[in-house]
């Protein structure tokens, strides 16, 4: 199969990088080199940047609330009806089950729509002051260019996620891909003109490390919307906190799943499998530390066993499979490499916990779905986050000692709790440090409740009306409507 080429997206252009340099990526689940994207440098991220200013400061700036609410739904439309061909190009560069990865693509049109809804519905509000003369006011104004910085397992979901409260807000995008699946947010800039956006309103660069870094300290970019890992979430706040520009993290996790002793069985089964085990263990809110009441440990480990080792790993186009590929070789390692340290230290391999071998693609990243016991509480793997199909089990006896357990990471992104006791499971909602708490389900998200993570999992939230705030500045406008104005020299003494 021929080697598609891409190029960076900006001002309503395509341009390869000044340099004229390019990188590969690999298809996961053949091993083969699949596209060239542009290996871009600060001066391409100069350029784009300007473009964003430019569109800012130009016709995007000037477009009435209304009609700004308008494109995005119309980009909203085109999403859908690209949602396969986006699927495709995500599936080839991640693994990504292809069904999987079209359902999540067009759901994020439920984003343009809401937040293009909201586009008109910016308000300042009128003060009442002591000084009745005084008529004073706020006007809510965007930032300027925002920076989108995603990771590779759900490219378009979390670009969209990150893109629709700041473009509602008013203000103009330049994203940065994962350099491991760059070529759906390329053909979503594309896809923002067809719309009708402005040139310059969406702009992609494609590159490494270092051209996220030159975002992050580019003079015309005044926010970062970062998704990825905490540790480069923490040298991306440093360094935006020397421009004194404010940043969003939506970070790693370490997520606990709750079992107690009177659950239903076969629901607490499927969250537990699906939790850990959708999209290969890649999504920040895997529940990658079950906690199961010791009264049913047996039990639900055997039946989790038994289900894992059904689970059909294979070409995540192909809808009969249920898991593709690990992204990249490297994360592959890291899968690898993490679950044997945990077997030496001590931790129980109940099964998995290798290669996985798939006929017909000998070269592909694939792992096998493993789960562990008796991993210790300050272990690697019950501290660190894996991001593979990877599920550490531990059992409890009492309410307190896995309220204990569950908070007992760095992390705080979400947590899931399994009873049908409706008091155990609110007063565990209020103890757990999590972003997001889920009862008798996982995973569960809309554009209009607010995600995001406490502790080393995050600052600030997503989704709900709420986010638009991280996308706009606040004035407050002083007017004195009287004829006396306040004379500091002619106080009397
Ligand atoms: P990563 O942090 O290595 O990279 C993410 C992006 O940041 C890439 O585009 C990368 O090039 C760029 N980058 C890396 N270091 C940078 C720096 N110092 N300055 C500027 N840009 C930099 O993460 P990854 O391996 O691509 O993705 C996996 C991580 O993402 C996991 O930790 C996962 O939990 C997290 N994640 C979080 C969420 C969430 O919503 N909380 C969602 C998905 C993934």
């Amino acid at each position: 199969m021929s080697i598609k080429s891409f190029h960076n997206y900006y001002g309503g252009r395509e341009a390869a990088a000044r340099s004229g340099q390019t990188f590969t990526s690999e298809n996961p689940t053949t091993g083969l080199q699949w596209g060239t994207f542009p290996l871009s440098d600060a001066a391409d991220v100069d350029a784009a940047a300007r473009a964003a200013d430019s569109a800012f400061n130009g016709k995007w700036g000037t477009l009435s609330h209304s009609a700004r609410g308008r494109l995005m739904m119309k980009l909203g439309d085109l999403i859908g009806e690209h949602a396969e061909r986006l699927a495709e190009l995500d599936t080839a560069q991640n693994g990504r089950l292809h069904f999987e990865v079209t359902a999540q693509i067009r759901a994020t049109q439920g984003w343009m729509y809401y937040y293009g809804g909201l586009a008109d519905k910016i308000e300042g509000s009128v003060i009442p002051l002591d000084q009745t003369s005084v008529l004073n006011y706020t006007l809510r104004e965007a930032l300027g260019v925002v920076g989108v910085i995603v990771p590779w397992n759900s490219p378009i979901f979390l670009t969209v996620m990150s893109i629709a409260p700041a473009l509602a807000a008013g203000n103009t995008i330049l994203i940065k891909p994962s350099e491991v699946t760059s070529a759906s947010a390329i053909e979503l800039a594309k896809l923002a003109d067809e719309a009708g956006l402005p040139p310059g309103v969406i702009n992609v660069v494609t590159g490494m490390r270092e051209v996220g870094e030159a975002l992050v300290a580019h003079p015309l970019v005044k926010k970062i919307c970062f998704t990825g890992s905490d540790q480069a979430g923490r040298a991306i706040a440093a360094r935006a906190g020397e421009r004194l520009v404010s940043c969003t993290l939506e970070l790693g996790g370490k997520s606990p799943n709750i079992v107690f002793d009177d659950v239903n069985l076969d629901q607490a089964e499927t969250g537990i499998l699906a939790g850990i085990f959708a999209a290969a263990g890649q999504t920040c809110i895997a529940g990658s530390r079950a906690y199961v009441h010791a009264s049913i440990y047996d039990e639900l480990v055997e039946r989790l066993v038994a289900r894992t080792r059904k689970i059909r790993l294979g070409d995540p186009m192909v809808t009969a499979t249920q898991m593709g590929p690990i992204a990249t070789a490297a994360q592959l390692k890291k899968n690898r490499d993490m679950v044997a340290r945990a077997a030496d230290a001590g931790a129980e391999i109940l099964c998995g916990g290798d290669l996985a071998d798939v006929p017909g693609l000998p070269h592909g990243f694939f792992f096998q779905p493993t789960i562990l016991q008796h991993a210790s509480a300050s272990s690697e793997l019950m501290q660190s986050e894996v991001f593979g199909p990877v599920l550490a089990i531990t059992p409890f006896k009492e309410f307190e000692e896995v309220a204990g357990m569950a908070n007992d990471t760095a992390y705080g992104l979400g947590a899931g709790i399994w009873t049908r006791d409706i008091k155990r499971a609110h007063l565990l909602a209020r103890r757990i440090k999590a972003g997001t708490v889920w009862v008798n389900t996982y995973r569960a998200m809309s554009y209009s409740s607010p995600f995001g993570g406490m502790k080393a999992s995050g600052i600030g939230r997503q989704n709900g009306i709420e986010a638009i705030n991280q996308y706009l500045q606040t004035k407050s406008v002083w007017c004195e409507l009287g004829d006396e104005i306040a004379d500091p020299f002619m106080m009397k003494v």
